[in-house]
């Protein structure tokens, strides 16, 4: 009898042990990579597949008409491609209200062009971030069907002055605590891809999994918990049901 109640327990216990688990929140690591394609692109994308992590790329429209069997390679590996604009040119951008969301039309052309006919995409990253804009811009390009995101980690990697040491040390820092994370990096830099299995396997030993950026309803929950800058256009079904 003493037996059944002890085994009864502990049947229990771990009952109440996987609840606990299942209840903690997940620690999620967004890793997202501006500014490219660029020649160099088959050597991050080598790092990503060999460390089997989803990312995300914001490709500039005149690099994809550069490098456009680059960006075809990230796309046909089926990594997430959001805009980052056709020429990077942050006064440009800011021409019009409106200049955000054409700009992101013509780069939707490119893509189409220079990668698949039938390509899409509604991730959209400000060059620069988003706060240098007003705030009708930022919601234009919400308007025209588009999810914007800034970040709340970097590694600084544009910094010509920092070893690759230092960016991971930067990651790291910026990372925090924090649960979600989205953390800016950029292509075309080889101090970032030296550091970047070390900071993989700081994510991973840190309990994060990683995840590609999307608007999908599983993502956008995860989003309430982190404070990096975004706006989601509504959900599709929620556009239906307001009509
Ligand atoms: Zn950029």
């Amino acid at each position: 009898m003493k037996r059944i109640v002890c085994a009864a327990l502990a049947v229990l216990l771990a009952v109440f042990a996987c609840a606990a688990l299942a209840q903690m929140p997940r620690k999620v690591v967004y890793l997202t990579f501006d500014d490219g394609p660029k020649a160099d692109t088959p050597e991050l994308l080598e790092i990503l597949k060999r460390e089997n992590v989803p990312a995300t790329f914001f490709f500039v429209g005149q690099k994809v008409r550069t490098f456009p069997q680059e960006a075809r390679m990230v796309y046909d590996a089926g990594y997430a491609i959001g805009c980052h604009s056709v020429y990077h040119s942050v006064s440009s951008l800011k021409t019009h209200n409106d200049t955000v969301s054409r700009d992101y039309i013509g780069f939707l052309k490119i893509m189409r062009e220079y990668v698949d006919p039938a390509f899409e995409t509604d991730l959209y990253r400000f060059p620069g971030g988003s706060t240098g804009y007003k705030p009708k811009m930022r919601d234009a390009i919400v308007e025209a069907g588009c999810a914007w995101f800034d970040w709340n980690a970097q590694t600084s990697d544009t910094d010509g002055s920092k070893n690759a040491k230092e960016l991971y040390e930067k990651a790291v820092k910026t990372t925090g605590d924090q649960e979600v994370v989205i953390l800016l990096a950029h292509e075309g830099i080889k101090r970032t891809r030296w550091m970047l299995p070390d900071l993989i396997a700081f994510y991973r030993e840190n309990g994060y999994e990683f995840r590609a950026l999307s608007t999908r309803a599983e993502d956008r929950e995860i989003y309430e918990r982190c404070s990096a800058r975004m706006k989601l256009p509504p959900m599709a079904d929620e556009q239906e049901e307001s009509l």
